[in-house]
């Protein structure tokens, strides 16, 4: 109760935050619309009773009273319609304030939170549903609330009227309603549950979906000729993701349809109860309509109360998980501010080690280091052996299980982790491609900075992109990718260019370069690489390569093997020391020669 009590006052506190103006005249709509019924109603009775000849006062001549009743009853409905059309302007806009307001809260909480979270199923689940949903969820909770505010407003109205003839049939109603509520409400839990069981599978559809329809594999899946393999994995998640909710919608189907009978049955009876009345002349003609219409309509309010209690109690379910994934927190706490970059002067790695979360083993092991300002740093090894990870670590896009990293001697987790961020630039190994302008792919790298074309053409300019870029259609304003009309694709040796690019716009102290030349010719490659001292001039560099005759001229080689530093020293100290370098670096020149 009181989860859900909490549960109300956050959507609660979410809709007024996203459009308190539109709740608050929806509202007044809503109030006046549910009170309309009631005139309605009452108008009839006057209408029947006047021109019956039933009622016994009224000064005006017959056709004034009628015409006068009539014009009464065509306003009262077109005060309904125009209302309804504003209702629903006003209700459509709301909805789609909660649902951009919704859509940024998740945004910034993923954004927000830690990379352990994206490698975790589970977290995918939470997104997927929270996604998937929000782009008809916030309606539906509109909706839902209408009518269950205007099913009550309205229903108390026609109870009012339904008073006059007696307490039987009024309690008669409620409780019929009663199963129909027990029932949708089950109901609506029954699908939400459906849904939530299935939501890997409805993932495991998309991806395959992906796969069928997307720029990026349509490359492959073509030539292997994988399209019906992929369609007939596709169906087979689709199907088994939707068989339980149509299940579920089966039997909440045979239900309601077990309680229209007994709603039918109440119907009849209570026509054949007001039909006595008025052969026993106990009503008039004109209060008999009104009570058969206001019988009818105060069902009608009923059931729409029902649905939109019961859509509600299933929104409360998805607000229930959204809330959850809004909930999670971060894995790493906020921490102080860090010190300015400019003061940057070590970095120590103390015998950390670090296990990816469901791994068997330890991707780095009792590491130990020391990267101090201005320092050009190799890492080499074999595929897996853990130099991406310890990239990762250093940038602390994860924190070790053992071990600590200081930055000028304090250790990294008392420093908020974003503004420790900034001390890096790195270029990963599965960059971005952004299709974005390629002035703006590049001013990325500092996306707070103000916008400095200079520095731009020369971060290009060090890659040598600047005359590939200066030359496309609109310069640097050129659009990349084949995404939107006119877009221009790049080769993927390009794109690595862009993201060098990138990386060194940021002025970060400290550049990392993860095997920065996989796709680039061999000419581009000299150029970076013996380019390297003046390109990262001034600035720590970290770099990885397989290549070792690029990594010949750093200040330390430190070799990785199985998560463990095998070696680490110059490269002359290394070759003399005959071990796992020399092997591979005579290896690797026999092949080149
Ligand atoms: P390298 O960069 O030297 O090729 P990595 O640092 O990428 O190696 O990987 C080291 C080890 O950690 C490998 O065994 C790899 O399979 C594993 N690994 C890498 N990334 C993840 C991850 N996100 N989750 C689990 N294991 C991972």
């Amino acid at each position: 109760m009181k989860l859900q009590r909490k549960i109300i006052s956050r959507a609660l506190r979410i809709l007024m935050e996203s459009s308190g103006k539109e709740t608050v005249v929806s509202l007044m709509i809503l109030i006046v619309r549910s009170f309309l019924p009631l005139a309605g109603v009452l108008l009839i009775r006057y209408y029947v009773e006047r021109i019956t000849g039933d009622t016994a006062g009224g000064e005006l001549p017959m056709f004034s009273a009628v015409t006068g009743l009539i014009a009464a009853m065509a306003v009262t409905l077109l005060a309904d319609d125009w209302l309804a059309s504003a209702g629903y302007f006003f209700a459509r806009k709301q909805s789609v304030r909660v649902e951009g307001h919704i859509s940024s809260l998740i945004h910034g909480h993923a954004s927000g939170i830690g990379l352990k979270f994206f490698e975790d199923p589970a977290f995918h689940d939470g997104l997927s549903r929270a996604a998937r949903d929000i782009s008809w969820r916030p309606a539906a909770m509109v909706t839902d609330m209408i009518l269950l505010v205007r099913g009550v407003i309205s229903f108390i109205a026609m109870g009012y009227i339904l008073r006059m003839f007696g307490i039987i049939p009024l309690v008669v109603l409620v409780l019929l309603f009663l199963p129909l509520l027990w029932i949708r409400y089950r109901n609506s839990s029954r699908i939400y549950m459906a849904r939530k069981s299935v939501t890997e599978l409805t993932r495991q559809a998309a991806y395959f979906s992906w796969l069928l329809t997307g720029e990026k594999p349509a490359r492959e899946v073509k030539l292997f000729g994988l399209g019906e393999y992929f369609e007939n994995l596709f169906r087979r998640n689709f199907e088994d993701s939707k068989a339980p909710e149509l299940e579920a919608v089966r039997k909440n189907t045979l239900l309601e349809s077990a309680s229209s009978l007994v709603k039918v049955a109440a119907f009849a009876g209570i026509l054949v109860y007001a039909t006595g009345a008025f052969m026993r002349s106990e009503i008039t003609a004109g209060e008999l309509a009104m009570y058969l219409v206001a019988f009818r309509q105060a069902m009608v309010y009923l059931r729409d109360a029902v649905s939109g209690y019961s859509g509600l109690a299933e929104n409360r379910l998805f607000l229930q998980d959204l809330f959850g994934f809004l909930d999670l927190k971060g894995d790493m706490p906020d921490g102080e501010k860090g010190p300015d970059p400019g003061t940057f002067s070590e970095i120590t790695v103390e015998k950390m080690t670090f296990t990816y979360p469901g791994a068997s083993g330890p991707a780095l092991r009792d590491i130990s280091l020391k990267i101090t300002r201005g320092e050009k740093v190799a890492v080499v090894g074999p595929n897996g052996s853990g130099k991406t990870t310890l990239v990762k670590l250093l940038c602390r896009l994860y924190d070790p299980d053992g071990g600590r990293i200081l930055l000028n001697g304090r250790n990294i987790t008392s420093i908020d982790p974003d503004a420790y961020r900034k001390l890096f630039s790195v270029v990963f190994q599965n960059f971005m491609l952004y299709y974005l302008s390629a002035g703006d792919n590049i001013r990325l790298g500092s996306a707070e900075g103000k916008e400095e074309t200079e520095r731009v053409i020369s971060a290009a300019s060090m890659t040598g992109l600047h005359e590939l870029l200066s030359s496309l259609p609109e310069g640097y304003d050129t659009l990349l990718g084949h995404h939107t009309e006119g877009g221009r694709e790049l080769s993927w040796g390009e794109w690595q260019k862009i993201a060098i690019a990138r990386a060194l716009y940021r002025e970060a102290p400290v550049l990392i370069l993860d095997e920065p030349s996989s796709s680039l010719d061999a000419d581009s490659e000299y150029e970076i690489f013996s380019d390297l001292g003046m390109i990262t001039a001034g600035r720590t560099c970290i770099f990885i390569s397989h290549r070792l005759s690029n990594v010949k001229d750093a200040d330390r080689i430190i070799v990785l093997h199985k998560g463990c530093i095998a070696e680490s020293g110059t490269h002359d100290e290394l070759m003399a020391a005959k071990g796992s370098y020399y092997s591979m670096f005579t290896r690797q020149k026999s092949m080149y020669r």
